[in-house]
Formats: C-alpha cells, sequence, structure tokens
C-alpha cells in the first residue's frame, strides 16, 4: 500500500493570519482556539475540542444504556474515519465504562480497495494492542466476494445496487465475527450524517418500517442476534474528522470502487444543499427519526426466524440467505424491506446501502478544518 493512501494529517491547516490572533479556548482559556465547533460555533483548542468530544461521546453511551459494565465489546473496524475515531475515543473511556474492546473487520473481497484499508486496521490494532479479528465473506458466504457479486449482477440491472448486497452481507459478516470472539455487543461508526442520509433515503423511498426501526441508537438485539449500538449518532462528520485530525489518527480514505453508483451518494447531495439553507437540518434529520411512531396499522409484522440459518427474519428466508439463494441460481435478488414484497420477489426497490464502517459507502476523505 502506498503511503498516500493514509490519511494521517491529511488536513492542511491554514495559518493563522497575523491581522486576526485567533481568541482564547471558550474552555480552558489558556491555550489559542484552534477552531470553532461546527454545531455550535464555539472556538476551543485542539486538546479541549477532543475532551469535549470524548465527554459526549461517553454521554451518548451512559444516557443510552448503551453498554453495560462488563460489556465484550465488538468494534466493527474499516480502517475509515468513521470506525477509528470510534476505537480511539471507545479504547479512552473503556476504564471508566469498564468494557473491553475487540476489533472486528469485515473483509468483503474488493479488490485494489478492502487491502489497503484492513492494513490501516492491522496499525490501529498493533498500536493500540487491540485484539484484532477478520472475517471473509469468501469463508463466510460460500466462496462469494463483492467483486464476485459485482461480476454476477453485471448487465442485470442490479450492477448499480453492490451496496445493497454489500450492506446485508456486511450486517451478518460482523455478527458472525462478533460472536467468533464472544462478544456481547457491536458498535458500529456511522455518525450524525450518515443517519441523516440514511433517514433521508428512508424517506425517498417510502419504507416505512426502516424508517420507524431505524430512529434508536442501535437494536437491543431482537431474535437472539447481538445488541448494536452508534455510540457516535449525534457527531457530525466534520467534528469526527476534526478528532481524528487533532489526535494525528491514521486512517484509511480512499472511496471504495462501488460506491459511486450508491443510491446513499444522491441523499448526501441532497443534504449538503438542504444544510446551505438549515445547517442544523443533520441533526433535525436525526432527532426527527427518534420521534417517529407508526400508526398500528403501518407497523410492519413481527419478524421471526430464517428457515435456513435461524436469524431474524420477515419472511421465510433472511435477507443474507435470500440473497446468497439469488446469486447462486444466477438470479440475483434485491427486495428489501419494502412491504410484503420482501424477498420474496424481484424486482422491490433496494435497501439502505451500508458499507465503510457498517452504514456508509466510502464516504470520502477529510472535510475541511475550519480555522480562523
Ligand atoms: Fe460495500 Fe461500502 Fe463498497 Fe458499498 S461502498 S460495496 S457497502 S464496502
Amino acid at each position: 500500500m502506498s503511503p498516500s493512501h493514509v490519511s494521517s494529517l491529511r488536513v492542511p491547516q491554514r495559518p493563522i493570519p497575523a491581522a486576526m490572533p485567533a481568541p482564547r479556548c471558550a474552555s480552558c482559556h489558556e491555550a489559542r482556539a484552534a477552531l470553532r465547533r461546527p454545531s455550535s460555533g464555539q472556538a476551543l483548542c485542539g486538546a479541549c475540542f477532543c475532551s469535549t468530544f470524548e465527554a459526549e461521546v461517553l454521554h451518548t453511551v451512559l444516557a443510552g444504556h448503551l453498554l453495560p459494565p462488563g460489556a465484550v465489546v465488538a468494534v466493527g473496524a474499516s480502517g475509515g474515519k468513521d470506525s477509528t475515531v470510534l476505537a480511539h475515543v471507545l479504547r479512552a473511556l473503556a476504564p471508566r465504562l469498564d468494557i473491553s474492546l475487540h476489533l472486528v473487520a469485515v473483509d468483503e473481497g474488493i479488490g485494489g480497495y478492502r487491502d489497503a484499508a484492513l492494513a490501516a486496521v492491522q496499525r490501529q490494532a498493533a498500536r493500540w494492542e487491540l485484539p484484532l479479528t477478520i472475517v471473509a465473506y469468501a469463508d463466510l458466504f460460500g466462496g462469494w466476494t463483492m467483486d464476485a457479486v459485482a461480476r454476477s449482477t453485471a448487465g442485470t440491472g442490479r450492477s448499480r445496487s453492490c451496496c445493497t448486497f454489500c450492506g446485508v452481507l456486511r450486517r451478518r459478516a460482523l455478527e458472525e465475527g462478533a460472536r467468533l470472539v464472544g462478544a456481547t455487543h457491536i458498535v458500529t461508526g456511522h455518525n450524525a450524517d450518515d443517519m441523516a442520509e440514511t433517514v433521508l433515503m428512508n424517506f425517498l423511498r417510502g419504507d416505512v418500517g426502516r424508517l420507524a426501526r431505524g430512529g434508536g441508537l442501535g437494536s437491543p438485539g431482537e431474535g437472539g442476534a447481538l445488541p448494536r449500538c452508534r455510540p457516535l449518532q449525534f457527531a457530525s462528520q466534520k467534528e469526527v474528522v476534526l478528532y481524528a485530525h487533532f489526535r494525528r489518527l491514521d486512517y484509511f480514505s480512499e472511496e471504495c470502487v462501488y460506491a459511486p453508483e450508491a443510491f446513499r451518494g444522491h441523499a448526501r447531495d441532497l443534504l449538503k444543499l438542504l444544510e446551505t439553507a438549515r445547517p442544523s437540518v443533520v441533526l433535525d434529520l436525526v432527532h426527527s427519526a427518534e420521534r417517529l411512531s407508526l400508526a398500528p396499522a403501518a407497523r410492519p409484522p413481527p419478524p421471526g426466524t430464517c428457515s435456513r440459518c435461524g436469524a431474524l427474519a420477515s419472511h421465510a428466508l433472511c435477507q443474507a440467505c435470500a440473497l446468497l439463494d439469488g446469486l447462486n441460481r444466477g438470479r440475483p435478488r434485491l427486495a428489501i424491506g419494502k412491504g410484503r414484497r420482501g424477498l420474496d420477489e424481484e424486482g422491490a426497490p433496494p435497501a439502505r446501502p451500508q458499507g465503510g464502517d457498517g452504514g456508509q459507502e466510502g464516504v470520502p476523505a477529510s472535510a475541511p478544518i475550519p480555522t480562523f
């Protein structure tokens, strides 16, 4: 891997003009401020910003009762900025939370992309002395890699939806990896921007079931699945990048080769447009989804179990088994999470793409650092 693939102090900082001295940090009142928080406009030095960021993640975990004392936590690690920041913050908080961490990385089998990302995860595990387990699609799913899926779907009209396949398989792979290491909980690095994009996509698809299910801080572990949570759910992407910058974290920032075709990109563009008119729109959308409740008639039926693997399923087969079934028969299917058509038919709208840190398709590298 070329060192240029790795973002370490990737974000250039403009020098502070001599005519405009930065104000004192609003927290310690000693150091010069290095940034204004995008969320509040508060001027902070790098050290105080990082402490505040960590305190806010701690509050999210404690207030949401996300990780009980004694939890063995599998951190979905992709090498990207979100999971890198999440692992770093949780490692700092682990003694206070009384939890232990285990990095679990998923090798989707994407040539020219995932190998370099996994190398970043391996460096993190070595530097932070955290155990690391890598699970591969090829081993878990009868030889299927994402590259093989992409080849199989090419020309079928499904080739633009690699992230849909990948998201379903990644969720399963992370669950398998977490069980393998004896984890009691799974955490993923979704940030507020990821969550807002997901809310927007579900609205645009009319997927009320996912809207209703996706609003909390995670899932409690229905049907024997491990509980999952997203401790960075209220942290904006800009602040995640700032934290990585000031903590000098080494992360991978290349975009996955399949990401440009994902529907999520349209939601991201729309969100950026909306932000210019209403800067709080990201957190507004996250909180909207939290408070959303469906009329009884619109609620999806309670899930059952997959007849093949025993995982949680809304239909005879769970999403992963249905996708693999279609791939093995040369008829890739994509219908996910859309009423009763579900996975039993082909041609229904695709599901929320997931990826990168378990829910975002290769979010591009760092956003600009605001400076004085
Ligand atoms: Fe998978 Fe993410 Fe790549 Fe999509 S962008 S194919 S979800 S790794």
